[in-house]
Order: structure tokens, then sequence, then C-alpha cells
């Protein structure tokens, strides 16, 4: 039925009473067609779950919260942020899902992540919900004490909303340890209680090893099943990364491990390319001017006369085997697809959340790039995050070793189901299969609960 003109007609139909009920989302309408037009023919198979309406409950929130964060900053002028918490299904387990700092913060963007979040969550065959949350915050440029007071002021208002068995917010952009300490701290204090209710915590109070390496390990972990799967691997190829923060980061550790050569890292001024490749030593170069010094990527083509600055460009340019986008929604458009594909690119993973726009995807996938979408390649973070709860729950921890094994079980196990869901013609459609994976789990769970 995939493809069929009935299937296009169901869904444009559902896609125009989605853009009615939810006018000027555009992020939300693009992650919902994204899904649609590969579950659709599924779901037109499966009146187990169109007699339930499963599709049209599944694409409201169950819940948003909305709610104003004032803080002063250094020079005493009072500040006031719009935040978000938009708990969207918890058929299978607490909401889970991060926070997000930064001027572009929108409903629509946080609809847009926390539906994808229910269909990640799910693959991870953890018990997580789906959630997103975050503020039009703009963390640059400010003092630790003006990010703390900020953290402990949206906080006094999330505490009532979320809880361990009910929500557990983690990071995104803009919410690392630091601003996860201190809304942690605020909880705790609010609560009289220790539990683990956020996740990406510090070592020292209940967080987990590898949780920091976890999304960027996990999309090449997630990129090395699709080679393996066509007999290949990461080994010796040419690897383009976009952006410099958590997820690009250790996307570039984990590619170095692989034997890949890494060649762009970015932000949002623009990209470094560095033909000799970023080896380990100018990985803790990037490490240190991110995580420590929050510097701009600028700084790495001062430091290293082998690298070119590119400045406002995103690196897609570069030729390579292996793009992972890992900084932000929409990074790659159509005529970057083309470009990647005219210079021979075979692999697209995808670290961050909606990187590529649709008819990105749609060139990839014409391309037979394998193309692993976002839900799947990068739900290692999330996977991590699950089991810092499972140890919080079990107040043990575990040593990295164990963590990582389970984390590369997971990847290879969403993996494997990508191509139980996505395998035809001898091609695996990665998109279909993660979309189809994750639909059935929360859709069946729905149905159990009944009209609800
Ligand atoms: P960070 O804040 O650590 O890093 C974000 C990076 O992206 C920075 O280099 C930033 O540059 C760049 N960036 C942000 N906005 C833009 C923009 N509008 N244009 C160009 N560059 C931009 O965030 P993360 O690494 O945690 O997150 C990156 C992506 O991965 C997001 O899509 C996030 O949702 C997704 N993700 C993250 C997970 C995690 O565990 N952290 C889990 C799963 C997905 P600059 O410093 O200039 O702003």
């Amino acid at each position: 039925m995939a493809g069929s003109k009935a299937v296009q007609k169901e869904v444009k139909e559902f896609m125009t009473g989605l853009k009615r009920r939810n006018p000027h989302e555009g992020e939300f309408h693009q992650a919902v067609q994204e899904l649609v037009e590969t579950v659709m023919p599924y779901y037109l198979d499966h009146d187990q779950f169109r007699k339930w309406r499963i599709l049209e409950r599944m694409t409201e929130p169950d819940r948003v919260v909305m709610f104003r964060v004032t803080w002063s900053d250094d020079t005493g002028t009072i500040r006031a942020n719009k935040a978000w918490r938009v708990q969207f299904n918890n058929a299978i387990g607490p909401y889970k899902g991060g926070m997000r700092f930064h001027p572009s913060v929108t409903l629509s963007v946080l609809k847009f992540l926390g539906f994808e979040q229910c269909f990640k969550n799910a693959l991870t065959g953890l018990p997580m919900g789906g959630a997103k949350g975050g503020s039009n915050f703009n963390p640059k440029g400010r003092s630790d004490l003006e990010i703390m007071r900020f953290c402990h002021s949206l906080m006094t208002e999330l505490f009532r909303h979320i809880g361990e068995s009910k929500d557990v917010p983690a990071g995104d952009i803009g919410v690392g340890a630091r601003e996860i300490g201190y809304m942690f701290g605020q909880y705790k204090r609010l609560e009289n209680n220790f539990v683990g209710v956020l996740t990406g915590k510090g070592l020292e109070y209940g967080g987990s090893l590898i949780r920091k390496e976890a999304t960027g390990y996990g999309t090449v972990y997630f990129a090395q099943n699709m080679l393996n799967h066509i007999d290949d691997s990461v080994e010796g190829k040419d690897v383009v990364v976009s952006g410099s923060g958590n997820v690009a980061t250790y996307a570039i550790e984990k590619v170095l491990h692989y034997g890949g050569k890494p060649l762009t890292a970015s932000d949002s001024g623009g990209s470094i390319y560095d033909p000799d490749g970023i080896d380990e030593e100018k990985l803790e170069f990037i490490k240190q001017l991110k995580e420590v010094r929050r510097g701009r990527i600028s700084e790495y083509a001062e430091k290293y006369s082998s690298a070119k600055y590119l400045e406002g460009k995103r690196p897609w340019g570069v030729k390579c085997d292996i793009a992972l986008p890992c900084a932000t929604q929409n990074e790659l458009n159509a005529d970057d697809a083309k470009e990647l594909i005219d210079n021979g690119v075979r692999v697209v993973a995808e670290g961050a959340n909606m990187p590529s726009t649709l008819e990105a995807v749609h060139h990839f996938l014409d391309a037979g790039v394998l193309f692993g979408p976002a839900k799947a390649a990068n739900a290692g973070g999330v996977a991590v995050s699950g089991l810092e709860q499972s140890q919080n729950s079990l107040r043990i921890s575990w040593d990295a070793e164990e963590v990582d094994g389970r984390l590369q079980n997971i990847m290879k196990d969403i993996h494997a189901k990508c191509v139980k869901y996505g395998e035809g013609d001898g091609k695996v459609n990665y998109v279909a299969g993660a979309n189809i994976a994750g639909f059935e789990k929360v859709a069946a769970a729905m149905v159990a609960y009944g009209v609800v």
C-alpha cells in the first residue's frame, strides 16, 4: 500500500486537520509529517489502531505547562522569560526528555521535540514516555550566578509538575551539567527529597558514567551498525560533523576510536575544516574551548594552521563518506543534501534532532544513502538517561564499561528493529523502520488503556 494514491490522500487529509488544529507550528508539522508519511500504510492496515484513532490522539500532547521565569541579572535588572514543559505521552513510562535553553525555543519547537521523543524512547526498549521542555532564555554571555538564578527560578515552578515516577527532565541545547546541577539543587531543596528526578547529573550526586558521551557515541555506534549491515565499517572513512557541543564532541571522539577521520566541527558562527583531521589532542582543545572556556569554534583555526575557518557556513560542502549533523534542527537542507550526495556521501546519521529538512531526507533516501534518522541514531543519550534512572532507583553505580556495553547493545537493538520494520527490496529504509517500530509500541500500550 505504501506510496499509493490512497495513502497519500490519507496523509494529506490528516496533515490538513493537524495544521488547522495547530496553526503556526512549522517544526511540529514537519515532525508529524515525517512520521505520518511512513506510518500511514501500516496504520491503514491495522484496524485495531485506526478504530481507536491512535494517530489523532498521539499527535495531541497529554498536557503543556507554560510559565514565567523571573530572575535578576548581575546589574540588578529584572528579567522575565517564557518556559514550557510539554508532557507528550506517558503510555509506556514516566515522561522523559530534555530541557533546552535557547532564544529560538518556542512551543512549536518543544512540541516537535516532545513528539519525536515518544518514539525514540520507545525504540530504546526502556520504560520511558516522551516529553520536552525549555525556555527562550539565552545563556550565552551570562555569568555563572545569572545562570544559577535563572535555573533556580525555573525550578521553583517546574518542581510541582515533575517527579521520579512522573516526569524526569534532562539536558539539551544550552543545558549541560552546570544547569542540571542548579536545577537539581533547587528541586531537592523544595521537595526535601533526594531522588533521581533529573538525569545528566554530576557523578558526585547520582549521575551516570558515560551519560555525557552517550548521544555522540550512540550516533556513531548506529552509523557503525548501518555499515556493518553491508559488511563495511567507519574505519578509514572521512567524516563531516556539525556542531561542537555535547553531541558533536563525543561523536568526533567515537569516530576516532573507530579509526575514522573527523574533518569538521561548527557552531552558530561558522565551521572549521581541518584536512589533516581532528585528532585526540585537537579534540581536547575543542572540549576545553566549549565545555570550560565557552569560546567560539573560530579559535580552533587560530590555533591550528592546518584548519580553515568557514565563517557563517555549515560544513556540508566538505567531501566525505559519512555526515553527522549534530548541532540543531533544519541545519541541512535540500541543496546541502544534493551537494553531499554529489560528493559521494554514503552514510548520514543524525546526532541532532531533525537536523535534515524533509526534502533533504527524501534526497538521501532516493539516492540510496544509508540514512539514520534522529529517533534511532541519537537515542543513545536518552537510553543512558534511562540507565541513570535505573542506577538511582537501585542506589548503585555501574562502571563505565558496564554502561557503555549496555549502550552498545541498545543501539544494536534499535538497528535491528529498524531493519525488521524497514527492510524491503534488499534495502533498509531506516526512517520507516524507526517510525513504525516506535509507533507500534506506543500504540499498543494506548490501546490497552482504552479510551483515555
Ligand atoms: P549543545 O548546546 O551542547 O551544543 C549545540 C551545538 O549546536 C553548539 O555547537 C551550538 O553552537 C550549535 N547550535 C545551536 N543552535 C544553532 C543554530 N541555530 N545554528 C547553528 N548552530 C547551532 O547541545 P547538544 O550537543 O546537547 O545538542 C545538539 C543537538 O542534539 C540538538 O538537536 C539536541 O536536541 C540533540 N540531542 C541532544 C542530546 C543530548 O544528550 N545532549 C540527546 C539527543 C539529541 P553555539 O555554541 O554557537 O550555539
